[in-house]
């Protein structure tokens, strides 16, 4: 049985990025539905034994319920560890890697920007390690690079949700201030260790 984690930071702590009262439906609610919705679907089968990144290689050849709900629950779960009111900076190998693959941080958040404004509806922005490259992608929906219907497959070490209820309260239709604010709350911490564990 999958457990909804505990949020690392009071629902409060992103703010004025990201409002508290967003955070607590979005974890509380959203997350534990994604969480209790996994575990009906995969309650009796063989999947119930699996890891969560087994069961999103395969999310192609299970039903909708697994594939959505198994992407909720991972997706949030990696949303919540990549921010953080105090996330420090980029390691020196994960530097290294963004100035070989983007030229500049600045290029690598215009694509990343990029991504994440011109996903048409609900989904995430990503960026990736694919054949130990960085790369940026967006999938729709609750996908997300591990899967096997991912156009874009790999590790991914930063994740930004893009569905309306990640922002609408505080931003409504501006999706594009929501992610310029994500890049004050990233915890870089913690994605130079996905990125070390990654490559
Ligand atoms: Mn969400």
């Amino acid at each position: 049985m999958f457990e909804l984690p505990k949020l690392p930071y009071d629902y409060a702590a992103l703010e004025p990025h990201i409002d508290a009262r967003t955070m607590e439906i979005h974890h509380g609610k959203l997350h534990n539905g994604y969480t209790n919705n996994l575990n009906k679907a995969i309650e009796g089968t063989d999947l119930a034994t699996k890891s969560i990144e087994e069961i999103c290689a395969n999310a192609g050849k299970h039903g909708a319920a697994v594939r959505n709900n198994g992407g909720g629950f991972f997706n949030h779960r990696l949303f919540w560890e990549v921010m953080s009111p105090n996330g420090g900076t980029p390691s020196t190998e994960l530097n290294a890697a963004i100035m070989s693959n983007f030229g500049s941080m600045e290029e690598l958040k215009t694509q990343f920007s990029a991504a994440a404004g011109t996903r048409f509806g609900s989904g995430w922005a990503w960026l990736v390690v694919h054949d130990g490259n960085l790369v940026v992608s967006s999938t729709p929906n609750q996908d997300n690079p591990l899967m096997d219907v991912a156009d874009v497959k790999g590790t991914p070490i930063l994740g930004l949700d893009v569905w309306e209820h990640a922002y609408y309260l505080n931003y409504q239709n501006r999706r594009p201030d929501y992610v310029a604010a994500f890049w004050n709350v990233i915890n870089w911490t913690k994605v130079s260790e996905l990125f070390a564990s990654a490559v």
